[in-house]
């Protein structure tokens, strides 16, 4: 099998209601979604995709993607898919970094493969350990008594996992929002602080000391790992590292320096899901937790997500973030991913499980071959 042809689309992912806001990346109505089509000579066709959170979250941003794919691409055609290894190399000779970039065609690769085999990709990684996996429910950055409510219609539903979103105001009013969510969150229901980069050092100390009573993880709480190196030995809370994550190498400082209690995981930001297997292995290694999120995306990067996610063995897995419950639009109106009461299904077709509709994303931006 060869790559025939490279299709570039891009697809605008509205956000429903409120726009969506995180400490860094400011208030978001509307997300650009960049999928790549990898079309072959067996008639076979694989799916990626890639969403920077906006163009201030992190470096990735999405003309970045597009232009990274055009420098790419060429490289992609004449290909064969299925030695995903080497078309990696192919495109690493084609491309320094973008990792974010190349992780939108290292996801149609294993589209591809999965379709190849008949299998889905979750059972290429290794095998579903489960069918279902566990999502969790982030609140945005709102007013405590909104955070405190959000927490418990999100947990009545079912979510095992609340993620307070906090940072860019006052920490007092963060710690009330702490305060207000630990009240009304069921035993056993996890939870997270996600600060998404927005304190400092003396932030950290400040809550860690004002909510020593409460139990959840503080995640990327700080800018950088040196930062995090200083605060970890002042706090009394976990710190679970996500932005800092950049690439393979900085899981492995950080996992070699014991800078981090567990991860935050982007599939994108870190290459795709050929990096997210090894870095999988490696959380494993040393038995520390993490999530298998996108900063964004549509079914596409739902189902990547979902498949990997699937993998995790359960003591380890801290879900798997979609931002499905915040956009309308399926790209496969029948096997688009869901998360119900909490959870989503692995879906069960070959490859990613979802094909997307015929038109959906418009004409191309960009092909090649
Ligand atoms: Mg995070």
């Amino acid at each position: 099998m060869r790559i025939t042809e490279v299709h570039v689309y891009q697809k605008d992912l509205p956000v429903k209601g409120k726009p969506y806001r995180t400490a860094r990346s400011g208030d978001l109505a509307s997300l650009d979604s960049t999928i790549v089509e990898l079309v072959t000579d067996s008639g076979l066709k694989g799916y990626g995709e890639t969403v920077p959170l906006g163009p201030t979250y992190q470096p990735q941003h999405a003309l970045g993607a597009r232009a990274a794919i055009t420098q790419m691409a060429p490289a992609l055609i004449g290909q064969n898919p299925l030695a995903i290894d080497n078309v990696r190399t192919a495109i690493d000779s084609a491309l320094n970094g973008h990792n974010y970039a190349k992780a939108a065609i290292d996801i149609a690769l294993w589209d591809l493969a999965g379709k190849h085999y008949g299998a889905r990709v979750c059972d290429l990684l290794g095998g579903a350990v489960r069918e279902s996996v566990p999502s969790y429910y982030a609140s945005g950055i709102v007013a405590p008594d909104e955070a405190a409510r959000i927490a418990r219609e999100k947990t009545a539903e079912g979510y095992p996992r609340i993620q307070l979103k906090v940072g860019g105001r006052p920490i007092e009013e963060d710690i009330e929002a702490i305060r207000k969510v630990a009240e009304v969150l069921p035993r056993g229901v996890r939870f997270a602080v996600d600060a998404n980069r927005g304190w400092n050092v003396r932030d950290i100390i400040f809550v860690s000391n004002q909510c020593r009573d409460i139990n959840f993880i503080m995640e990327q709480p700080l800018n950088t790992m040196d930062e995090v190196a200083i605060a970890r030995r002042l706090i009394h809370h976990p710190i679970y590292l996500d932005e800092a994550t950049e690439d393979l190498g900085a899981v492995v400082r950080a996992i070699g320096e014991g800078l981090s209690d567990g991860f935050g995981l982007k599939v994108t930001r870190l290459g795709g899901l050929s990096v997210m297997r090894t870095v999988r292995d490696l959380c494993a290694l040393r038995a520390l937790p993490h999530t298998c999120d996108d900063a964004w995306g549509g079914d596409i990067i739902a189902a990547a997500c979902v498949a990997i996610g699937a993998t995790v063995r359960p003591e380890l897995s801290e879900g798997v973030w979609l931002a499905a419950p915040y956009i309308e639009q399926h790209y496969d109106e029948t096997n688009g991913i869901d998360i119900v009461n909490g959870w989503i299904k692995v879906p069960q077709g070959p490859g990613l499980g979802v094909v997307p509709e015929p038109g959906v994303f418009g004409a191309p931006v960009a092909s090649w071959g």
